[in-house]
């Protein structure tokens, strides 16, 4: 019979924290607290292939498994030394998912499991505390009713608030017993009225509901989307722990608890936390009550403090990580209930395991892969510009740094449909709950009135790397109105906020936001990066302004440097719009001659700039048209700036115009048309880099042919450029060290680089023509229908921002191959979008690139990535 249920408790566990595949990372978790001598209340899970069975089994348990889950509960009831659905002496259990990666406000937990109307009377005796065993039966109904039977929780909580009102008190712990009992009687009505029958009174019926329940929500539609969001596959399912109560609400000695090992914002070694005084688990996390800071748990339970110091430290040592962890203190004594790593901002995540390092508890290796790729994203992200002055309108919780500027928006909804249209916007709720994940995930910045630094949304906001100022009291939202109000002040929908999420700050309007610099241990740790990557890392940059910021982010030369950009400038377009016009090849040298100087200034600008560093050029590659007016009020413009007449111009434009222009006249086609183009573009970089070296200047240009299909185009262009390179050094006599190359977007190139690479000493992959022209999907025009197809899993992700590794890879790969097959000492380098995403620089790493390019602001990003797909191929 296979083994579906694990116990622990009596400081043994079946389980252990190696097996969180089976019983879930909760489970895991709960196992190894208690081999390692952690107080921890009995219980027992059942895995997540139970529940993968389930599901194959047309929603039923596999065979044994029920069996084993009572035989367990009765050895709970053993340990505990009570009974479930006793009517003297009940034990109560709560019903948790777990899933193999914490998945926070995904699953749903049912507390006070086992409570009936006879039960709950036993409980109040045995506890000699009626008020508490009346909260926990109320707790439970509400509980129970939402996850499990699905009734609305605003329901409940409307008929609690009316409680209070009419009592005139404002919390929970203002009520009484027979406030509680009040509630309870409600509380069944409302469930009669809702589902035409009474409250399970059965607590065995109970249990079975909530297990099948917690196995439901593994496919509810905000697992679902989380699953989306964070790439984790459909297939794992969830695991089920039934775990005895402990009960944070039996007084004032009692309470429950949320805490990090490490601050999870700065990284920080300190205990970091909230609890709240007579409350079970879901008000901290739910963000009724507004919780204490942890160091208040110091004054009011000195010895409870104490020993939560001497588990993190237990757990910290054991685990070598941050620990996030939650316990409840039942009258004085303290229970865990939860260990799992700690999630945490980039910031934090880089000074944890700089210091972790430091400390001796992991080594270099282990810090490196501790810094996620696609996290330090938010190192990168935008802060309040230090000049700026502006005026703070309210202030809340820092919940996960960086800054974000958007519009107001009030529901999760809008958010997304906004951010559809290209707005930016921040997201403004009294709280978040998992139902607003997608809008969260499309908003710039999310604001909160109500709940804590571990409030669902400050949680999710650090996962994704959001901004995020959560519990801003001072914010009065009116959702129906689309308005919120501080201090007199109104804000709309729509009205422009900034939030600052490493201070807490709420400003009114827009502020202007810089991008960080990189330093200290961030430094460090990609300097570790650094010793461990084979792939090099350059980046596509045309501004000796961008250049600099790629350097100084550690980038090792160019890999695209666009040169079209550099045509539209200032009055230079002016001359380009001459050379396009004129008829002859005279007419156009002319113009051309006029436009050289300004090429040659934009590269010694960028040669000076990555002074000892290669720097790949490209020469022109859109279509001429781009570069000439297209409405008739531009047409007039530049007829009367140039003297062209607006008909001879407008013919032009006419005759130039492409039904198809990304597979028309552009790239290396310009230049076997027009070779005085594409020359003088080549006298350009050689006089620049000739007059670079004579200043002392260690210029390593690569000129770059693109959109070749056929190896003859190349041979044609390569021979010009050879023969302008030799005239400019001669003319100024100096030799230069630069490289011929080509791109490989087309599939025909990549299927012929063993012929391409007679004439070509690099390539570079320019995989976005390459996704283009191997899928046949316009970029330009698929933003209608792409989503879709990710949407229904065709493409796992936008291939224009993943590489399509089994499709345009292939060609990538073969490329690669055919390329050195001919050329053994090849260059190969990456230059699409592609190059700054993680997954896809695992693909280039693995299929052997020399390097990848990517923007400035991903090149740390990239460097890190290229490490961890080194040290994962090692391990
Ligand atoms: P989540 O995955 O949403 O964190 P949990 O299963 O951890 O859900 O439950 C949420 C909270 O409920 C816990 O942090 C804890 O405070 C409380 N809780 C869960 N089980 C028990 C229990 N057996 N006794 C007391 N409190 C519990
Ligand atoms: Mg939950
Ligand atoms: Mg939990």
């Amino acid at each position: 019979m296979k083994k579906y249920v694990y116990f622990f408790g009596n400081g043994k566990a079946e389980g252990s924290g190696s097996m969180k595949e089976l019983l879930g990372g909760k489970g895991a978790g709960l196992a190894e607290m208690t081999n390692l001598g952690i107080p921890v209340p009995p219980g027992f899970t059942i895995t997540t292939e139970a529940c993968i069975e389930y599901y194959n089994n047309n929603k039923q348990y596999p065979e044994g498994m029920w069996e084993q889950a009572l035989e367990a509960l009765k050895r709970l009831e053993e340990t505990v030394g009570k009974k479930f659905g006793d009517p003297k002496n009940p034990l109560l259990v709560s019903v948790r998912s777990g899933a193999r990666v914490s998945m926070p406000g995904m699953m749903d937990t049912v507390l006070n499991l086992g409570l009936n109307d006879e039960t709950v009377k036993g409980l109040a005796e045995v506890s000699n505390n009626e008020r508490f065993a009346y909260d926990s039966y109320r707790r439970f109904i509400q509980m129970f009713s939402d996850v499990v039977l699905g009734i609305e929780h605003g329901k409940f909580e409307r008929i609690l608030d009316k409680v209070k009102e009419e009592k005139g008190v404002k919390y929970d712990t203002d009520l009484d017993a027979e406030d509680f009992k009040k509630v309870v009687d409600l509380y069944k009505k409302l469930v009669e009225q809702e589902l035409g029958k009474p409250f399970p009174q059965d607590t065995m019926e109970q249990l079975k509901l909530a297990i099948n329940a917690v196995f439901d929500s593994w496919n509810n539609q905000r697992a679902i989307t989380y699953r989306k969001i964070n790439k984790i596959p459909d297939n794992w399912g969830t695991a089920v722990n039934i775990v005895a109560m402990v009960f944070g609400n039996m007084g004032n000695d009692s309470g429950t608890g949320v805490a990090f090992t490490r601050n999870p914002s700065t990284g920080e070694k300190e205990f970091f936390g909230e609890f709240l005084i007579n409350a079970q688990g879901e008000d901290v996390v739910a963000g009724i009550r507004t919780p204490e800071p942890i160091a208040k748990l110091k004054e009011e339970m000195p010895e409870v403090f104490k020993q939560l110091e001497e588990v993190y430290k237990k757990l910290e040592t054991h685990y070598k990580d941050m620990q996030d962890i939650e316990f409840t203190v039942e009258k004085g004594k303290l229970y865990l209930l939860q260990t799992r790593s700690g999630k945490r901002t980039a910031r934090a995540a880089v000074k944890i395991a700089y210091d972790m390092y430091k400390e001796g508890l992991i080594d270099k290796k282990t810090a490196v892969l501790r810094v996620k790729p696609e996290q330090v994203d938010q190192l990168l992200h935008p802060m309040i510009d230090p000049n700026e002055k502006y005026e703070v309108l309210a202030k809340g919780l820092p919940a996960s740094p960086g800054a974000a500027v958007g519009k107001v928006v009030f529901t999760a909804e809008d958010a997304e449909i906004w951010a559809e249209k290209g707005e930016d916007v921040i997201l403004v709720r009294n709280e978040t709950s998992p139902e607003d994940i997608g809008g969260m995930n499309a908003a710039k910045g999310i604001l909160t009135a109500t709940g804590g630094m571990t409030s669902h949304a400050a949680v999710v906001a650090r996962g994704m790397g959001k901004t995020c100022v959560a519990g801003c009291g001072a914010i009065k939202i009116d959702e129906e109105k689309k308005q919120f109000e501080v201090d007199g002040k109104v804000i709309k929908e729509g009205d422009y906020i900034t939030i600052n999420g490493s201070t807490g700050e709420v400003i009114l309007g827009k502020v202007k936001l810089i991008m960080p610099e990189l330093s200290g241990e961030f430094a460090e740790i990609l300097k570790w990066a650094d010793e461990f990557r084979k792939l090099g890392v350059r980046t596509n940059a045309d501004t000796p302004k961008d250049s600099q910021v790629a350097r100084d982010f550690g980038a090792e030369g160019i890999g695209l440097c666009r040169t079209e950009h550099m045509f539209f400038e200032g009055d230079r377009i002016d001359a380009v719009r001459e050379m396009i016009l004129s008829d002859t090849e005279e007419g156009r040298r002319k113009a051309l001659e006029k436009i050289k100087p300004y090429q040659k200034e934009d590269f010694i600008g960028i040669f000076k700039v990555m002074d000892g560093l290669p720097v790949t050029i490209r020469l022109l590659d859109p279509p001429l048209h781009e570069f000439l007016p297209h409405t008739d009020e531009d047409i007039e413009k530049v007829s009367k700036a140039s003297g062209i007449p607006a008909d001879k111009l407008k013919a032009k434009v006419e005759e130039l115009k492409e039904f198809n222009p990304m597979l028309g006249h552009r790239g290396c086609r310009l230049g076997i048309t027009y070779p005085e183009v594409y020359e003088m573009q080549v006298y350009a970089i050689m006089e620049a880099a000739c007059e670079c070296k004579k200043e002392g200047v260690d210029v390593k240009p690569e000129i770059m042919i693109p959109l070749v299909g056929h190896y003859k185009e190349l041979a044609i262009l390569k021979e010009m450029v050879d023969r302008v390179a030799k005239e400019v050094m001669e003319s100024y006599g100096v030799n230069i060290d630069y490289l011929v190359g080509t791109m490989i977007e087309l599939p025909r190139a990549a299927l012929t680089a063993d012929e391409v690479a007679q004439y070509a000493e690099f390539f570079s992959f320019g995989t976005n023509d390459l996704t283009q022209t191997t899928l046949g999907l316009s970029r330009d025009d698929s933003g209608k229908f792409l989503p879709l197809y990710v949407e229904k899993g065709i493409y796992k992700e936008d291939p224009f921002v993943s590489l399509d590794q089994s499709g345009v890879g292939q060609l990538v790969e073969m490329g690669v191959k055919k390329g050195r097959s001919t050329r053994p000492e090849l260059k190969t380098g990456i230059c699409g979008e592609h190059g700054g995403d993680p997954d896809s620089i695992f693909f280039c790493h693995k299929i052997g690139l020399n390097y990848v390019s990517c923007s400035p602001y991903r090149v740390p990003v990239a460097r890190l990535a290229a490490a961890h797909a080194a040290l994962l191929e090692e391990n």
